[in-house]
C-alpha cells in the first residue's frame, strides 16, 4: 500500500486505501438551484457565490451527460488512471423532486463506471424520499452526502444567513447515520466575528458527530455574494492564507488521525480577498513541510 505523503489522512490517501487507487471526482451541476437563494438575486448564506460554487470543469457544457464527458476528459487527463465518483455539486443536490433526482442520476451511473455518488446539500433539506432513494444507490456504490455545516456557533449562522440552527446541523448528521450514509461535514474557518476559540469549538463538536470525512475551507469573499458586496463598501479583515496555513495545522492536530479530510484550501474563482499568496499544490507542500518539520501530525492532540 501507499504510505501517506502528508502527515494527515488526504484523500488521496484515504481512495487508496478505501479503492486500491485514486478516486477522481467528475460534477455535474444539475442547476436545481438552492431553496435559500432566490434565481437572479443576491441572497442565501452570506459567503454563497452566485454560481452556487460550480466547478470550473463542467463551464461551457450544458447538458449532464456533456458535463459529464468534460469532467472526465479533465480527469483523466490532468491525473490519469483512477476510480470515478460522480459528484452532484453547486447549490443543493435534494433540492428537487425524487422523480428529477432519479432521471438526473440513473442514466449517467449506467452510461459509466462511477464506484461512488457524492451529492452537496444543507442539513435542512434531507426529504425522507431522497434519503430512500439514496440508500437504493448504496447498494450499488458508495453514496456520500456532503453537507454544509460551516460552523458549530448559533451566533456565527445568524450573521452568515444560513437559517438554519447547528441543532438542525446535528440532526442532519444523525439522520445520514441513521441510514446508513456516509456524511462528509464541509466546515468553512474566516467567518466574520468568529474567534480562533469559536473554530477550535466547531471541530470538537464535529469530530464528536458521526461523520466519516471532513472539508475544511478557509474564507473567500466572493465577487456577487452578500459578503462580496459588503466587503467593496467597507473592507473588513480576511483571514490571510498564511494565517490560514497556521490555523489549519492547529485544527489537523485536533482531529481524529482516522477521519480523512477531503480538503484543506479553499480554491475558488472571483475572489475579492484574500489575495493569494499560495497555489493550491504550493499550499499543500507548505502545510507538509511545515507540519514534518514541528513534528505535527493529524490528530496528534
Ligand atoms: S451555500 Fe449552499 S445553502 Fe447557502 S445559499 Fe449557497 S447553495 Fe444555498
Amino acid at each position: 500500500m501507499e504510505s501517506s505523503s502528508f502527515p494527515w489522512l488526504s484523500h488521496k490517501e484515504w481512495a487508496v486505501q478505501r479503492w486500491g487507487e485514486p478516486l477522481y471526482r467528475v460534477p455535474v451541476d444539475p442547476g436545481w438551484g438552492c431553496p435559500h437563494k432566490k434565481p437572479g438575486e443576491i441572497g442565501g448564506c452570506s459567503f454563497c457565490a452566485e454560481d452556487g460554487g460550480r466547478a470550473r470543469q463542467t463551464l461551457g457544457a450544458d447538458s449532464p451527460a456533456g458535463q459529464v464527458a468534460k469532467g472526465m476528459a479533465f480527469a483523466r487527463e490532468r491525473y490519469g488512471e483512477g476510480k470515478l465518483e460522480l459528484y452532484i455539486q453547486a447549490y443543493t443536490a435534494t433540492f428537487s423532486s425524487v422523480d428529477a433526482l432519479k432521471a438526473l442520476i440513473e442514466p449517467l451511473l449506467e452510461a459509466n463506471s462511477f464506484v461512488s455518488l457524492s451529492l452537496g446539500t444543507r442539513p435542512d433539506c434531507l426529504p425522507p424520499a431522497s434519503l430512500e432513494l439514496l440508500l437504493e444507490w448504496n447498494q450499488h456504490l458508495d453514496v456520500w452526502v456532503e453537507l454544509g455545516l460551516q460552523t458549530a456557533q448559533d451566533a456565527t449562522l445568524l450573521r452568515i444567513n444560513r437559517q438554519h440552527s447547528w441543532a438542525k446541523s446535528k440532526e442532519a448528521v444523525y439522520k445520514l447515520q441513521e441510514a446508513g450514509l456516509n456524511c462528509c461535514a464541509h466546515l468553512l474557518f474566516g467567518l466574520p466575528g468568529e474567534t480562533s476559540d469559536e473554530m477550535f469549538a466547531t471541530v470538537e463538536e464535529v469530530v464528536a458527530l458521526p461523520v466519516q470525512a471532513l472539508k475544511l475551507h478557509n474564507l473567500h469573499v466572493i465577487e456577487g455574494s452578500i459578503l462580496g458586496e459588503q466587503f467593496k463598501q467597507q473592507p473588513f479583515p480576511v483571514l490571510s492564507e498564511s494565517a490560514w496555513l497556521e490555523l489549519v495545522m492547529q485544527l489537523i492536530r485536533r482531529i481524529p488521525a482516522d477521519l480523512p479530510l477531503f480538503r484543506v484550501f479553499t480554491d475558488s474563482e472571483h475572489r475579492l480577498a484574500p489575495k493569494s499568496e499560495f497555489s493550491k499544490g504550493a499550499f499543500l507542500h507548505q502545510l507538509e513541510g511545515t507540519m514534518r518539520e514541528r513534528g505535527w501530525f493529524q490528530g496528534e492532540l
